[in-house]
């Protein structure tokens, strides 16, 4: 006899996951150079050469004990030093190394985040388009999901969209941005609009309503633009961080929690958040990693790639016909499916090995999903299939 909860967990999977296997499996057929994978969320840029550098120069410089020995639970002094230090170099937002909880990348800390939160019929409410593994999260908190539909005409973040989905049982809104899969950047006015929303209708039940910021793309956005940041616009944030996405390493599982001073009952929800961690099995976060953190936590992507991709992907098929929602950041470019569900279409595309994701897992039926996090080469020669796709009948 097995949990029947977890069982349905493992054994109905995404459909992004079959479809990366999927290309796995066709690219060992054909050759890698003949799948135009755009499904998976995988940096393309290899880490900087400075994060490499220092994992190297730790592992031959330190002492063995040092270097892989346990770290307190939610992170060892010098990363969580580093961490605060850069954080306020950029946003000046008073944050002090006991505000940092480590995490093993974005995922978790958001499935903390929630699990902190959650208390009996409490509701989170997930702004769509959202990562399809939040609904997952909230319910293992003992959260209902409340899904508020995506505003498709901007894909941007809408107070008065949200409003009607919060209850008095309304724990936490959990938002991400830069947004996967849309690629906007929700702006500080939006932000400012929710936050005042929230703490008129946190006054109005009697508890706080937190907002819950997942930022694994914080440091992906292209055109000079900036990614605001959310606790210096609503006090009850609390801000999901990860270094997958930013420094590209997803496979080393290192992220954080910031639980600002300022938000209301702070220090319980950092132990609550403890509690949280350990409850889930959580020791710490891999501490090569954080070492690697403490003496990089200012180092930035090369974003050069993915932006060449995304004007690249963008002008091509906004000129083939496409409707596109345009890049602000992150790695991916959003497109309305031009004819048939948005899995048909998909289907279509995977017929001639082109493989772009449907987004209904999303909350977003209708649109696919493109990974820019691609080599050139294959956006350039995906281009002629994309016209094929958008022209045949
Ligand atoms: N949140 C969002 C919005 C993501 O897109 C991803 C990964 O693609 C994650 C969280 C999980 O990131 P991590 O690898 O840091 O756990």
């Amino acid at each position: 006899m097995v949990n029947e909860k977890f069982y349905a967990l493992g054994t109905n999977r995404l459909y992004i996951r079959e479809l990366a296997e999927y290309g796995m499996a066709r690219a060992a057929q054909i050759g890698r150079e003949n799948v135009f994978d755009f499904s998976i969320g995988n940096p393309s840029v290899p880490a900087p050469a400075a994060v490499n550098e220092a994992i190297v120069d730790i592992v031959s410089m330190l002492p063995a004990a040092a270097v892989h020995s346990y770290t307190p639970a939610g992170g060892g002094a010098d990363a969580r030093r580093a961490v605060a230090a850069d954080l306020n170099e950029r946003f000046d937002c008073g944050a002090r190394p006991e505000n940092l909880f480590f995490t093993c990348g974005a995922a978790p800390a958001v499935a903390t985040a929630l699990a902190a939160l959650g208390v009996a019929e409490g509701e989170c409410v997930i702004v769509a388009p959202f990562f399809p593994e939040y609904t997952v999260y909230a319910e293992a908190a003992g959260m209902k999901s409340v899904i508020v539909p995506p505003v498709t005409s901007d894909f941007q973040l809408h107070a008065s969209a949200v409003e009607p989905w919060l209850t008095p049982r309304t724990q936490a809104v959990l938002i991400n941005s830069p947004n996967n899969p849309s690629g906007v950047v929700y702006s500080a006015e939006r932000i400012r609009a929710l936050g005042e929303l929230l703490e008129r209708k946190g006054k109005e039940y009697g508890h706080p309503i937190y907002l819950v910021a997942d930022e694994p793309y914080r440091e992906l956005v292209y055109d000079g633009l900036s990614v605001p940041f959310v606790p210096l616009l609503v006090r009850n944030s609390i801000v999901c961080y990860s270094y997958s996405k930013s420094l590209s390493l997803p496979g080393e599982r290192l992220g954080y929690l910031y639980i600002p001073d300022a938000m209301e009952d702070s220090e319980s929800v950092y132990a609550a958040v403890a509690g949280a961690a350990r409850a889930a099995g959580h020791v710490c976060a891999p501490s090569l990693m954080q070492h690697m953190i403490a003496r990089c936590a200012s180092v930035r992507p090369d974003l050069e790639v993915y932006d060449r991709n995304r004007r690249l992907l963008y002008e091509a098929l906004c000129s083939y016909g496409y409707e596109c929602v345009p890049p602000q950041g992150a790695f991916y470019l959003l497109i309305r499916s031009p004819r048939g569900s948005a899995r048909e279409f998909s289907d279509r595309a995977k017929a001639r090995d082109v493989l772009i994701v449907p987004c209904d897992d999303f909350g977003c039926p209708g649109y696919l999903r493109l990974g820019t996090c691609v080599s050139t080469d294959t956006v350039k020669r995906a281009l002629p299939i994309f016209r094929e796709l958008i022209e045949e009948k």
